[in-house]
């Protein structure tokens, strides 16, 4: 179904817009924000677009004592010829249902929560930065919000959308990152929550991440939680490794987030005639890959960085450097296609952006 027009509460004065070469990432945010509230007996009710403000909660609220609570980030893009395109929203909001699902929260109306935030960003639609790399980040949330400290399920939620011009994930250019693999934290578990975007699962990432970067690595690969084995993910990102002309990725097992853009990278891969098998893939094969002279590229995918090449990984106080830390052709090919369909550069043959 598709939404109403929502009421629409006007900011009295603007803010003024950061230049786009002061953006970075999350740190300006729009004029307004969407808002709709859920409670048991009347189910989503009250959407509405009011100034970008706020939020006041009561002190036993749910979501501050058992982060019953999910969110999406998905991206809008200007094109040179001034219209604003979406990458496949249709996929975020089905995925905030997922996490919905896991953590017992109210399911909402995908395409009537897709229509609002089409309506928020018309009208912060002077915030979608232009410059090459930039985008207005989009981040809906969905937090618990009922006073009561008893162990159940809230019975009243609030959802608000929230947009942020944000800045080249690349200001010179992609370039390939190290990686360290971590072997004393594990990000998810099979049975948890991992497959869901969901805040615990993304502060609980913050230690082994600090303690990366102080040793000079960009991001972690973790591992699955059981054997410190499989390869699950790389920090915020889905991986892919080309071994012998085949592109492979971890199966979906739970613990892993469906990544929007891993989707459309296996999609995109396939159409290509390149072979992509879903699969478990352990990082010790990863190794002896590489020793064989068959690992050919390694990238992560994902929405902040769109494809991020992987230059290098450690693991047991051993390097190895991948296709010599340069941008494999693969890996570049799909830079450039997605970024190029997400920006309206490139024919979209998929037909993923609205
Ligand atoms: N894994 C995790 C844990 C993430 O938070 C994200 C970002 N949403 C991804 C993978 C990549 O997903 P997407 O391609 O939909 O951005």
């Amino acid at each position: 179904m598709s939404a109403t027009v929502v009421e629409v509460e006007k900011v009295e004065k603007m803010k003024n817009k950061p230049e786009d070469d002061q953006l970075g990432f999350g740190k300006y945010f729009t004029d307004h924000m969407f808002v709709m509230e859920y409670c048991d007996e009347t189910g989503w009710g009250n959407p509405r677009i009011s100034p970008y403000e706020p939020i006041t909660l009561d002190p036993a609220a749910v979501i501050f004592h058992y982060g019953q609570t999910v969110f999406e980030g998905l991206k809008a893009y200007r094109t040179n010829d001034e219209r604003i395109l979406l990458f496949r929203p249709d996929m975020n909001m089905k995925r905030m249902n997922k996490s919905c699902e896991r953590l017992s929260m109210p399911p909402i109306d995908e395409a009537e929560v897709l229509d609002y935030l089409k309506q928020l960003i018309s009208l912060e639609k002077d915030w979608v930065p232009s410059s090459e790399g930039t985008s207005l980040y989009i981040r809906p949330f969905i937090i618990a919000t009922e006073p009561f400290l008893g162990l159940a399920p809230s019975k009243q939620y609030k959802l608000v959308i929230i947009l942020s011009p944000v800045g080249s994930y690349y200001p010179q250019g992609i370039q390939p990152v190290d990686i360290k693999v971590e072997e004393q934290y594990t990000r998810a578990v099979r049975g948890g929550t991992g497959m869901a975007k969901t805040a615990g699962n993304y502060c609980a990432t913050f230690n082994a991440q600090s303690t990366a970067s102080k040793q000079g690595f960009s991001q972690v690969l973790w591992l699955d939680a059981i054997e410190k084995k499989y390869i699950e993910e790389v920090g915020t990102s889905n991986v892919f490794f080309k071994v012998n002309g085949e592109v492979i990725t971890p199966e979906l097992t739970g613990s892993i987030l469906p990544g929007i853009t891993r989707m459309s990278v296996i999609e995109m891969l396939r159409s290509w005639g390149i072979p992509v098998s879903e699969r478990k893939i352990s990082i010790d094969e990863v190794y002896e890959y590489h020793q064989e002279g068959a690992l050919e590229e390694v990238f992560c995918t994902g929405t902040a960085a769109v494809i991020s090449p992987v230059g290098a990984f450690e693991w047991r106080g051993t390097s190895i450097n991948i296709n010599d830390k340069q941008i494999g052709d693969v890996s570049r090919r799909l830079y450039d296609t997605l970024t190029g369909i997400q920006t309206g550069k490139i024919a979209d043959p998929f037909h993923w952006t609205t």
